[in-house]
């Protein structure tokens, strides 16, 4: 189970939709940034793209980068086209502006509501607690990794999850791990909960949203 959780696939989707289960440090290596989220990305490593070098250095025109900034980000949440296009279209239909509410309602997706706690190194990996049945919102296992999580909401382990050998592994590892300001976390009791929406400031950086908008929207 352990060994599952650290470096297994998911086995089982909820759904028709598949999503891309190959090295990820491809995609890191690819678009040039970190999107694995592991402490050793193979970008740290190796910084060319990957595949055979490339003479000519190619130049990218304003569509090539607009779809190179939605591949970051869908990639970085580890989601399908036909979802992540989901998450743009209801965003689109809300007032405000698209590219803010379309992080945020990644954002606050439960595997990344896991990961951000620091419940998990990855996003994959915290998608593999979630589908096991390791997680509990409010007090109920939670096994959806795409549930939309709501300001207020305790997230903790399930009890089978509190017996499992991986939280004892955490109850170390979450430690040295902070997490963002729109979470807050008990380390002790390995329970955290959504204090807020989370805002532009807790995106990566290196998150282009607006271009992404360009992207669907001509
Ligand atoms: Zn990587």
């Amino acid at each position: 189970m352990v060994a599952d959780l650290v470096v297994g696939r998911v086995s089982k989707e909820r759904g028709p939709m598949a999503r891309y289960t190959g090295p990820k440090c491809r995609k890191c290596r690819r678009y040039g940034v970190s999107l694995c989220g592991k402490v050793k990305c193979a970008l740290i490593k190796r910084q060319q793209p990957p595949g055979p070098r490339s003479l000519r250095r190619r130049k990218i025109s304003d569509r090539g980068q607009q779809l190179i900034e939605k591949q970051k980000v869908r990639f970085a949440y580890g989601l399908m086209e036909r979802q992540f296009r989901d998450y743009y279209d209801r965003a689109v239909r809300r007032p405000g502006v698209t590219g803010e509410l379309l992080m945020r309602s990644l954002e606050e997706r439960l595997d990344n509501v896991v990961f951000r706690l620091g419940f998990a190194s990855t996003r994959a990996q915290a998608r593999q607690l979630v589908t096991h049945g390791l997680v509990a919102v409010n007090g109920q296992k939670l096994d959806v990794p795409s549930a939309h999580i709501k300001v207020g909401a305790a997230i903790g382990l399930t009890d089978r999850g509190k017996r499992s050998e991986y939280a004892k592994i955490l109850r170390e590892e979450i430690k040295s791990r902070d997490c963002p300001g729109w979470l807050e976390l008990d380390r002790d009791a390995l329970s955290g909960r959504v204090a807020g929406e989370p805002g532009a400031g807790d995106i990566e950086a290196h998150f282009n949203p607006n271009a992404i908008v360009e992207y669907y929207s001509r």
